[in-house]
């Protein structure tokens, strides 16, 4: 029998990480696992598979037990970390940031597509967040500048710290608030947002994981659709003629949002994620 201060097998802490996950995390518990204790020996997840028989000692077995705690009382396993993987770079993050999410890669997909090919493109990222958005773009296509605007000070540390962790120089952090309108002085060839988008009364029905992220990330207003207005009415002002929108929405606001933007562009289309759903509105042509 093991006790809580001897040496551990990893195979065997796994074992036991994953059984005490299974409450919380069902499925993802042995993934989970993996990813707390990769993190406490600092390896990657792959490499942690060759190292079965490795073993931990009292303080590292006390560690993964603690954050195995902290997951039981609904904090994501993401804040646990302090940082997550998106598209093709790692991003700090903790409480009063949003975690970035894999669906969110689609929006960074088409900025990249649509902005290779424009030398010297300045692009806005508006509700940055952790900054995975614009600064998975600005490295991407080079030559690029992006200004990035956030509104949370807790957020905004987050983006400052990612943009030194990613040698992202060509991104300019602004904290400021969307709903007040331009603030950069210059025009923008193209708009990304992923901006708040829930609907206010939801937010409470959210998972538990979810409820820990910071609501101003999340509540779109009494409609969800509060930022895109802003969006339309006070920013497009900045986009130059014939610039590129392209903006995350949530999975049945597609057609709602595209109404909103349809009368400033030439085209404008709803983009599906890999799950069908409504991901992207993208519009092209500004008039
Ligand atoms: N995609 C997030 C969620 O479903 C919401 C992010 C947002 O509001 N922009 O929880």
């Amino acid at each position: 029998m093991t006790t809580k201060t001897a040496k551990m097998k990893l195979i065997d802490l796994k074992k036991e990480l994953t059984e005490a996950l299974t409450p919380c995390s069902a499925q993802e518990a042995a993934f989970e696992a993996d990813c707390i204790i990769a993190d406490i020996i600092g390896c990657s997840n792959s490499v942690l598979r060759l190292e079965t028989l490795r073993e931990l000692g009292p303080e590292d077995c006390a560690a993964a037990r603690e954050a195995v705690q902290r997951r039981l009382s609904g904090e994501p396993l993401q804040y646990i970390l302090g940082k997550w993987d998106f598209y093709s770079s790692t991003f700090f993050v903790g409480e009063g940031v949003l975690i970035p999410r894999p669906e969110t890669e689609l929006l960074v997909d088409i900025a990249v597509r649509e902005l290779g090919g424009r030398k010297g493109a300045v692009f806005y990222d508006l509700c940055s967040g952790s900054g995975c958005i614009g600064i998975s773009v600005a490295k991407a296509v080079k030559g690029s500048r992006v200004f990035m605007l956030e509104k949370s000070s807790a957020a905004f540390e987050y983006l400052q710290k990612n943009i030194a962790l990613n040698s992202a120089v060509s991104c300019v952090p602004v904290l400021g608030d969307l709903l007040e309108g331009p603030c950069f002085g210059e025009e923008a060839d193209m708009m990304i947002s992923n901006p708040p988008y829930i609907r206010s009364e939801v937010i409470a029905t959210l998972q538990t994981e979810v409820q820990k992220e910071p609501v101003l990330a999340l509540d779109g207003g009494a409609d969800g659709l509060t930022f895109y207005r802003a969006i339309a009415e006070k920013w497009l002002g900045s986009l130059k003629r014939g610039g590129i929108l392209a903006v995350e929405t949530g999975e049945e606001q597609g057609e709602a949002v595209k109404s909103i933007f349809e009368r400033y562009f030439d085209e404008i289309t709803i983009i599906k994620d890999y799950s069908g759903l409504d991901r992207v509105v993208f519009a092209k042509g500004k008039r």
